[in-house]
């Protein structure tokens, strides 16, 4: 044990900014230590003329690399919209041309984002589900469980991830946390744009549809499976113009916006899924590289709530 935890010190010292594994062309650029708040994504990636393939972990969760080209392998991590503020290793092999493989250990620490919290009160029983809708409610959710634990390997998308309709967000947005009663619930997991029923919304990059029907919470909905384990999500919809199974480019139009589902008005909300957490989606436009499009913060007010936790 003791041989271990001095080989991850003397990794860890390697990983350190500037410093890189040997010398001459064999030198490996590992990624600094990473800080991540609650539903945020980073970019890390590893470096190096004789790297042949990369593969990370995180926790349990696999990181999938993909190569640029040239001599750089890129990954997206993101942090959970209610993951627990920790520190955590992102576990990494590098495997050169002639199958050495070298190890390194990143440090990752979570922490947490200050989202907003709404607290209100409601008759007792106002959320009763009859056995009708508990029934629906169960299809719903192995629905989802099915889509997410099967994402496809090949990458499909790229950058930039464009907004799927250009309404700003409404104050109902992402990581809301809501009291109920007394009782907090599960935090808001996506964003919702405030557009209007009917407007046309977009594939926000290339992707294969896994999921597109009509569910309890999520009425009209369409998954995109962009590979690499990123999902983005489209619920709400009054019409779907994607069938299971397609292909789409980035911009194609996936349906209508509506109010379908638990809501009180016509949004569009946007989900993004990250090997299993759960991302604010406008991350995506902020912080993949090359094409930087930095939006201003919402200023529109709460003009619809929707009831059901996460939808
Ligand atoms: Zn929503």
């Amino acid at each position: 044990m003791r041989a271990l935890l001095t080989f991850a010190t003397f990794v860890i010292l390697l990983a350190s900014p500037d410093t890189s594994y040997g010398a001459g062309p064999g030198k490996i650029v590992w990624p600094k230590p990473i800080e991540i708040l609650q539903g945020e994504l980073i970019e890390v990636s590893v470096s190096g003329q004789e790297i042949a393939a990369v593969e990370g972990r995180l926790d349990k969760e696999k990181v999938v690399f993909f190569g640029d080209g040239a001599s750089g392998f890129n990954a997206i991590i993101g942090a959970d919209v209610d993951a627990k503020p920790a520190s955590s290793k992102l576990r990494l092999t590098a495997r050169t041309h002639t199958g050495t493989e070298i190890n390194a250990e990143i440090p990752v620490t979570i922490k947490v984002k200050s989202f907003r919290q709404e607290s209100f009160h409601v008759p007792p029983g106002f959320d009763r589900m009859t056995p009708e809708s508990l029934t629906e409610i169960r299809r719903e959710q192995a629905a989802f469980a099915r889509v997410f634990a099967a994402p496809s390997a090949e990458r499909l998308w790229e950058a930039p991830f464009i907004r799927p309709v250009p309404h700003e967000a409404s104050a109902s947005s992402f990581g809301l946390r809501r009291i109920i009663n007394g009782k907090p619930r599960a935090p808001h997991s996506g964003t919702d744009l405030s557009s209007p029923a009917g407007t046309e919304v977009n594939a926000t990059n290339h992707g294969k549809i896994v999921l597109a029907g009509n569910f309890f919470f999520a009425g009209g909905s369409v998954v995109l499976d962009h590979g690499g384990g990123l999902f983005t999500m489209y619920f709400h919809l009054s019409e779907i113009r994607v069938g299971e199974g397609t292909r789409v480019r980035k911009g194609d139009v996936l349906g209508l916006s509506g109010a379908t589902g638990r809501v009180t008005g016509a949004h569009l909300h946007w989900g993004a899924r990250l090997a299993n957490a759960r991302v604010d989606p406008l991350e995506l436009l902020k912080k993949i590289s090359n094409h930087r499009q930095l939006l201003p913060e919402s200023t529109t007010p709460a003009n619809e709530m929707e009831k059901k936790d996460g939808a």
